[in-house]
């Protein structure tokens, strides 16, 4: 097969100064605690730098204060930055043969196929299996995507040789550890998570001496603008998202399976590698290894055998890279799915050998996300285009607002365990599994699980919350007063600060007038306004979630707008700062709204949601209206047997409050 890649040089981004490893140290803990505090009242920063005097200010503009030891701090990165600068060169010719570098692993749902005990016990047999892979054939790979898996595997005490030959195969690169302890909701998190998802694996990697290069951050199709911060703060230098982009819109092509430095607004960057056909794409786009191929993509691959599986699947891999004119001479195809253990990866080196023994170009190469981005960088290190910004939200906005109870629990308990002395690990571990991404109770996704796991499932999920430490008043709605009756309004009348549902989630999907309609009692139970001396006014709904119908129901906030406020740019508190919306978006990726948990500005006003914390504007009748999601639920279901059936509330939710208060402050 003859492969042609068409040369172009990058004009597109300013380019420029190598990344920055910080290494793991106190002061990176504690600049992320103090930027938390740092007041909005700077002016966006910009996505390029040209200078690290600029970086400097643009820093300060982030933190929008001036702390005196923090600038010093930057003005130090800013000059070390300056001694490194490389001279931008057009990327060269891509070198035949093309290099398409296979990296296998297990994607952890840490529930989604199962409950969290059952995908414990299937990691731990994952990782003795890829042990014994390992020792059975000299050329398998294996990438342990999250710390926790490992760490399932490391708590059954296994006998001492099988412990030693896992450090080996990580040592030696033939196995690599993923940095983030698990696959996150991350833009819910706050600074303080953020530091841990990190420096949890890299402890344990820097007291068995193992190399640790790269995060894996799969399925969640978005993360904050401040990420590659908390990366580099632990000398992380890769990061490879396997982005399921199911529900969202495609990525714009800059950053869609293309290397480029991620960089945060503090200047520290992360060389980043975002899959656009997520961490399944070996096998279901490029046809390897052709078994799995066949069984996940009958359409494409069903009736053909091995080898016309691989050569329809990476021919057509390469006309995509040919066609977006992609201009480095090695990809990156992930080789996961959810939970699965180490079988498939078993076959590759037999099918990647087959590939190489016939084709002359492309190369299959077996590997580890590291290696790949150790080609890319000592290729392309100072070629590579740099972009600022986050893409996030997007899940969070559906999953958290299920469960907002067990939402302030959590947060409750993020402030505790910061005060902790000494650090509570096993707190931090929990709340880090709390944030993982398929942690959020409700109905199980489509034929995954019977009613009995489901039910067990979330139960699992209650019982790890029943575990955080409680507020002394465990109901958050009893100091806000007694709830007054709802108001009474027409179908079609809209009415800033009243509630009303949707059968959709409406961030994703842009909702319709005719399908708004006024949320009536008794599920809206009542609502209260109270102004504060200090001129802040909130207003609090009560739902009661027991009254809400079984089918998929988004129940949602609106609040009129002024025309400044219609097209005013969104300031949003994110957990080292502030970030402008939509000029911080990574790359000019919009999925339409934002998550907020810290609250945000948009012109005059100030919104703090508590329980409300997913917001867009849309237009209705004619005028502009903000839109904040209050509550997410369903209760119908399709069981693993495919048969159909209902949970009760309580099944499908447990622990969570029935008449649930959710409330948004309002400054103006
Ligand atoms: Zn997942």
């Amino acid at each position: 097969m003859t492969i042609y890649l068409v040369h172009h040089s990058h004009t597109d981004v300013g380019y420029t100064h190598p990344p920055i490893a910080i290494r793991q140290s106190p002061s990176c803990r504690a600049k992320a605690r103090l930027n938390f505090w740092f007041k909005a009242d700077a002016p966006p920063y910009k996505r390029h730098r040209r200078c690290h005097q600029q970086e400097c200010r643009q820093a300060q503009k982030f933190l929008g204060g001036g702390d005196p030891m923090m600038l010093t701090a930057f003005y130090l990165l800013g000059f070390f930055h300056g001694f490194a600068e490389p001279v931008p060169s057009p990327v060269p010719r891509p070198a035949s043969p093309v290099l398409i570098y296979i990296a296998p692993m297990s994607h952890l749902d840490i529930d989604f196929t199962a409950p969290p005990s059952q995908v414990a016990e299937k990691m731990r047999r994952t990782i003795a299996q890829a042990i014994a892979f390992a020792d059975a054939d000299p050329n398998f790979v294996w990438t342990v995507e999250t710390f926790w898996q490992l760490e399932r595997w490391l708590e059954t005490n296994p006998p001492e040789p099988q412990r030693q030959r896992l450090l080996q195969l990580l040592r030696s690169g033939r196995f690599e550890l993923g940095a983030a302890y698990a696959n996150p909701h991350s833009n819910a998190m706050s600074a303080f998570l953020l530091d841990w998802l990190f420096r949890l694996p890299r402890q344990w990697a820097g007291e068995h001496q193992i190399p640790m290069t790269t995060a894996i951050l799969n399925d969640v199709p978005g993360h904050p603008i401040d990420l590659p911060h908390f990366l580099a703060c632990h000398g992380i230098r890769y990061l490879v998202i396997g982005a399921n982009l199911r529900f969202s819109p495609p990525l714009p092509p800059q950053i869609a399976s293309t290397p480029f430095w991620w960089e945060s607004p503090t200047g520290e960057r992360v060389l980043t590698w975002i899959a656009d056909r997520s961490y399944t794409e070996a096998f279901h786009e490029l046809g390897v290894d052709p078994d799995s191929a066949r069984l996940f993509n009958p359409q494409k691959f069903g009736d053909l055998d091995p080898m016309q599986v691989m050569e329809r699947g990476i021919a057509e891999t390469l006309r995509r890279y040919r066609e977006r004119r992609y201009p480095y001479d090695a990809i990156l195809a992930l080789h996961a799915f959810d939970n699965w253990d180490a079988t498939a990866a078993s076959k590759l080196p037999r099918f990647v050998q087959m590939w190489n023994e016939r084709h002359h170009a492309p190369r299959l190469v077996l590997a580890t996300p590291r290696a790949f981005f150790e080609h890319i960088e000592r290729r392309y290190r100072n070629q590579l285009p740099v972009y600022r910004g986050g893409f996030d939200g997007q899940w969070e906005s559906f999953v958290r607002p299920a469960i907002p109870t067990a939402m302030r629990r959590a947060r409750f308990a993020e402030q505790v365990v910061q005060t902790r002395q000494p650090i509570d690990l096993d707190l931090i571990r929990r709340l880090l599994v709390f944030y993982e991404h398929s942690f959020g109770m409700g109905p199980p996704w489509a034929n995954q699980m019977s009613r009995e796991e489901a039910i067990r499932h979330n139960r699992e999920q209650w019982q790890l919350l029943q575990t955080l430490p409680m507020p002394v008043s465990a109901n958050a709605s009893e100091k806000l007063g007694a709830p007054e009756p709802p108001p009474n309004f027409a179908d079609g009348e809209l009415r800033s600060g009243a509630l009303y549902w949707l059968p959709y989630h409406p961030m994703l999907l842009a909702p319709k007038e005719n399908d708004l309609r006024p949320l009536r009692p008794p599920a809206w139970v009542g609502w209260r306004r109270e102004t504060s001396p200090d001129g802040r006014e909130r207003f609090c709904y009560w739902v009661d979630r027991k009254k809400l119908h079984a089918d998929p129901v988004c129940v949602v906030w609106i609040w009129a707008l002024d025309a400044k406020s219609a097209t005013a740019k969104i300031r949003n508190r994110k957990a080292t700062g502030w970030e402008t919306l939509p000029n911080d978006r990574l790359a000019g990726s919009d999925w339409g709204g934002w998550f907020s948990p810290f609250g945000f500005r948009l012109g005059e006003s100030e919104f703090i949601g508590d329980g409300i914390w997913a917001f867009r504007r849309v237009q209705l009748q004619g005028r502009w209206w903000l839109m904040g999601v209050c509550l997410t639920q369903q209760l119908c279901a399709i069981f693993k047997s495919g048969e159909q059936g209902t949970l009760t509330f309580d099944e499908a939710y447990p622990g969570e409050e029935a008449i649930v208060a959710l409330w948004i402050d309002l400054r103006q």
